[in-house]
């Protein structure tokens, strides 16, 4: 039996609302750091996956395809449609780049995790060296 259209739009809310692997790792890390934070905040600019305005930083959860990671082997190049991904790829970054100094601009530490270092077991040590004092 195939989901009706109405199941996967709810599960596709469902996704949204808890955020990808990637970002359930880094509020987990977070929390085992005891840092509070709230996610997807719409008040700040690209509404960032996590952040704690009090303690002045925000944490940006990048996908290494969409967000094209710098040598990273997730980062593929489609082999079909290449002009297609390379417009897309490049909206992207420049959006990335855009919220980035939008988010400086408000004073915010703007730390971003790429989604393969989320993999990695050093993630709570590197999140605690990357916020810095902001979480000191
Ligand atoms: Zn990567």
């Amino acid at each position: 039996l195939r989901p009706s259209k109405k199941q996967t739009s709810e599960r596709m809310a469902a996704v949204r609302r808890d955020g990808t692997g990637p970002e359930l790792a880094v509020r987990k890390a977070l929390r085992s750091l005891g840092i509070r934070y709230r996610s997807n905040l719409a008040t700040l600019p690209g509404s960032p996956d996590v952040a704690n305005i009090r303690r002045g930083f925000v944490i940006l959860v990048h996908g290494c395809f969409w967000h094209r990671h710098q040598s990273c082997p997730r980062a593929t190049f489609p082999k079909t449609n290449k002009a297609f991904w390379k417009a897309k790829f490049l909206a992207n970054r420049q959006r990335d780049l855009r919220v980035k100094m939008a988010l400086e601009d408000k004073g915010l530490r703007v730390v971003v995790v790429w989604e393969c270092e989320t993999k990695m077991p050093g993630l709570v040590r590197f999140l605690r060296a990357a916020l810095g004092t902001a979480v000191r």
